[in-house]
């Protein structure tokens, strides 16, 4: 049962768009840089609630997913690594 009309393939999500690089914290709202800041994300809310959170938050919520109570991802281990966090 897929009933998803794919009428005109305008919304694909094409990695490494522009608007990739900078997110948002789901819960304060910080802009993040994937490239320069520390950002962890929940897989699998990623694309549902755009579940990206800062390395505060993260803490904050004991690297949990608000969403489904699933782990964190760190999506920026190299930036992590390099500060010295693990
Ligand atoms: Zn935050
Ligand atoms: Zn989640």
């Amino acid at each position: 049962m897929y009933a998803v009309s794919t009428a005109g393939l305008k919304g694909i999500n094409a990695v490494g768009h522009r608007g990739w690089v900078t997110v948002k914290c789901r819960i304060c709202a910080t802009k993040l840089d994937t490239t320069l800041d520390i950002v962890y994300v929940c897989p699998h809310c990623r694309d549902k609630y755009e579940a990206y959170f800062c390395a505060a938050d993260a803490r904050r919520l004991h690297y949990r997913c608000p969403f489904c109570g699933r782990r964190l991802e760190l999506i920026t281990p190299w930036i992590a690594e390099k500060r010295g966090i693990r």
